[in-house]
């Protein structure tokens, strides 16, 4: 069953009566090329925990490459769907649920013992952000991270510094993972097509974080703070954020990134480190 094809999915749409529901972004994928470019960046690995797997196109194609393959899906009305178009893997099971409330630390436990593990997804764009920052911040056991997500969020975490993409997400990002850009994919390529175009970013998790930090809240309460108000200067953003007086901080900034003038936008993830060291050694002492 080719469900990358319009006339298949309007067959399965007219089998179950299945209506797209917009709030769900139930937005499917009709690139086979696609497909494969979104399996062959997770990789090798032996599990892949996907997210939303709508008809199950993209879970067909993964299942096609992978040891076990596990979709969490929130919508009831695709699990007799999945159920036809999956009838042929014995490798995939769906789990109904919400991935925002999904333990995912015990499902990869459970689901993939022993097993290496990667994400996969094509994301509904109305939770793409807490999607990813969840993943993230978790700190799950994956190896790669593969989300197709809209076009300009997929830039704004894998911005570089100093670009007006840069911000506390793409930190977050780039503290745990190396992302990169795979490939930007029309709104065409979509049934129904949404209003903006996508593109699929891998996220290959680090070993370790990329920066070394005394205390990583605090690190993240810095990078916050830094992009609070981007107008604003670092010395005046974190002067906000922590009850420093202004002379000190002033001192700080100069000795970690030199002119406490810049903005959050031009600071390597080394710059941060440094600024929070400094503030956690100040609080500590
Ligand atoms: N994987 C399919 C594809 O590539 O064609 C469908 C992707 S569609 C963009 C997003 C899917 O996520 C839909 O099937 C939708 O029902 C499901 N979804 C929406 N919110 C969800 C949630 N909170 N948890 C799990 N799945 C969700």
């Amino acid at each position: 069953m080719d469900l990358t094809s319009p006339k298949e999915i309007r067959s399965v749409q007219s089998k179950f009566g299945f209506t797209f529901k917009k709030g769900l972004g139930q937005n499917f994928l009709t690139s086979h090329e696609v497909l494969d470019e979104i399996v062959r960046a997770a990789g090798q690995s032996d599990g892949i925990l996907e997210i939303g797997p709508g008809f199950g196109t993209l879970t067909q194609s993964l299942a096609e490459s992978a040891e076990k393959v596990v979709s969490i899906e929130l919508d009831e009305r695709l699990l007799p769907v999945l159920d036809y178009t999956l009838a042929e893997y014995d490798n995939v099971k769906i789990i109904h649920g919400d991935v925002m409330k999904t333990d995912l630390h015990s499902l990869i436990k459970t689901e993939f013992p022993d097993m290496s593990v990667s994400v996969a997804a094509n994301l509904p764009y109305y939770i793409t952000t807490p999607v990813i920052t969840r993943l993230l911040e978790e700190k799950l056991p994956a190896k790669n991270i593969v989300v197709m997500v809209q076009k300009e969020v997929a830039e704004r975490l894998a911005a570089r510094e100093g670009t007006k993409d840069y911000g506390a997400i793409t930190v977050l990002c780039r503290y745990y993972t190396e992302p990169e850009i795979v490939t930007v994919v029309p709104a065409s390529m979509f049934v129904p097509p949404p209003k903006v175009d996508s593109a699929v970013l891998k996220m290959k998790v680090l070993p370790e974080p990329s920066v070394k930090v005394k205390d990583e809240k605090l690190f993240f309460k810095v990078v916050k703070a830094s992009f609070a108000q981007r107008r604003k200067t670092l010395l005046n953003c974190l002067c906000a954020a922590f009850p420093i007086p202004k002379t000190e901080m002033t001192e700080i900034l100069t000795n970690a990134v030199g002119n406490p003038s810049r903005r959050g936008e031009t600071l390597s993830l080394d710059e941060f480190a440094k600024i929070s060291d400094i503030i956690f050694e100040r609080m500590d002492g």
